[in-house]
């Protein structure tokens, strides 16, 4: 490890993984660390992304970190177990895949490392260093040896438990109720089937949503997301779910993993004076779906370019890195906006009402024309559009948004 770089990349998620890359690939010096001791491990995550987001990375879609790319049909069932199905014809591309997520990422830090990045994994970042208002790089352990590494710009990619922004004095919010609380078994020999995601809303997961997401035949991982201020754990509603249903009943759990999943919207600010904030650690999580690799990608993708250029020009300012921010609210602000308004209008539907909503939107197939930047969230969002055209307050509060659903 050199004593100063240009950019220094605080976590080796997704977020993480794509601001080093992007970094990289623009000409500048980059350090990643990470706190644990493998990268891609462990996997707190149901593992569905964009097809368009693993392209925009450079990486080919392959059986060596794709789990499932043929899922067909995505199923969700409103509380009273009325069904909705978003079908995609055979022959079609899905626009996403379920990834082997270890796999994804260790692949990535590979491609990264042989391009000239620095990757050291078990160096948690400590603290920040700060000079005249500027954040100046990192204070890390590295196994079991404290150092201080310079750099012009840092970017926090430390998830949702990120403290670096927080070293640097920036608003980052940690309040429970902005959370889901989830938890998810990874289960093997159990009868599902490959092709069909499926969602379940309701009591099964208040606040949330309940998921069995296909990784092959028999194999897949099941788990929920609730608000992050219910009284009972994640696991407790997990298990009961498990337990009931007679196709995962005698599964066995090849994983478990629980997580906090930041739902209350995007931070405000992303960036200071030597500092990008990226990924979950800004808080860029679809607020309905919980996903989110996609937007945390793309934040770091075009935050690796704006850092490689102000180290470039000698410019760290907030001022200059505000770019980044500027980029990423043009792509998805409005976006998350529409979610957010989404997720409040259901969470404020009665479960019959919500009902009769699955039954009237009942089966659909999805359009041939979708293009590849769009993800799964508003696809859905689009293809239900029809029927939720039938209800003025969602026409009102929600309609002017529908042309940012990409
Ligand atoms: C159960 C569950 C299911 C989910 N399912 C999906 C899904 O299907 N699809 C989807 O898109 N999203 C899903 N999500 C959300 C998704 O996992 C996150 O949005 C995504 O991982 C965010 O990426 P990131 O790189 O910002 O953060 P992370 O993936 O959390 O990576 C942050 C990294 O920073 C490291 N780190 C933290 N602190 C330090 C430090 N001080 N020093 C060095 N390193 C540090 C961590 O060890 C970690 O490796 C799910 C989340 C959960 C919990």
């Amino acid at each position: 490890m050199d004593s100063s770089y240009d950019v220094i990349v605080v976590g080796a998620g997704p977020a993480g993984l794509a601001a080093a890359k992007s970094a990289v690939d623009h000409g500048a010096k980059v350090l990643v660390i990470e706190d644990h001791a493998a990268i891609g491990t462990p996997v707190q995550c149901g593992e569905s992304l964009a097809l368009s987001s693993i392209e925009e990375l450079g990486l080919k879609p392959d059986p060596s970190f794709v789990a499932n790319d043929d899922v067909r049909i995505i199923r969700m069932y409103s509380p009273n177990k009325k069904k909705i199905e978003l079908i995609m014809p055979e022959g079609q591309k899905t626009p996403g895949v379920i990834l082997e997520r270890k796999m994804f990422e260790k692949l990535l830090a590979v491609k990264i490392a042989n391009s000239g990045a620095h990757i050291y994994t078990k160096t948690p970042a400590i603290g920040v260093l700060k000079d005249n208002g500027f954040v100046t790089g990192i204070k890390l352990k590295h196994i079991d040896e404290i150092r201080e590494v310079k750099s012009r710009v840092v970017i926090a990619a430390d998830g949702p438990s990120s403290n670096v922004a927080k070293w640097a004095g920036m608003e980052i919010y940690s309040d429970i109720k902005k959370f889901a609380s989830c938890a998810q078994f990874q289960m093997a020999n159990v009868n599902i089937d490959p092709k069909i995601s499926e969602i379940y809303l309701g009591k099964v997961a208040p606040g949330g949503g309940f998921w069995i997401l296909p990784k092959q035949k028999g194999f897949a991982n099941v788990g929920l997301g609730i608000a992050g201020n219910d009284p009972k754990t994640a696991l407790a509603y997990l298990r009961e779910f498990v337990e009931k249903d007679e196709r995962l009943r005698n599964g066995s759990i090849i994983e478990f993993n629980v997580g906090p999943v930041p739902v209350g919207g995007v931070v405000k600010k992303m960036v200071d004076n030597g500092i990008m904030v990226v990924g979950d650690a800004a808080r860029q999580v679809n607020p309905a779906t919980g996903g989110g690799m996609k937007f945390g990608i793309r934040a770091g993708i075009i935050a690796g370019e704006v850092a490689a250029s102000a180290a470039k020009n000698g410019d760290c300012s907030a001022k200059f890195l505000k770019a980044y921010e500027k980029q990423w609210n043009k792509e998805f602000a409005r976006r998350f906006k529409a979610f957010e308004i989404f997720k409040e209008l259901i969470e404020e539907m009665p479960d019959e009402k919500l009902d009769k909503l699955c039954e009237q939107i009942g089966t659909r197939e999805v359009p041939g024309d979708i293009d590849s930047q769009t993800d799964l969230g508003s696809m859905g969002l689009r293809m239900i559009w029809p029927v939720l055209r039938n209800y003025p307050k969602i026409v009102l509060k929600l309609g002017k948004f529908l042309p940012s659903l990409r």
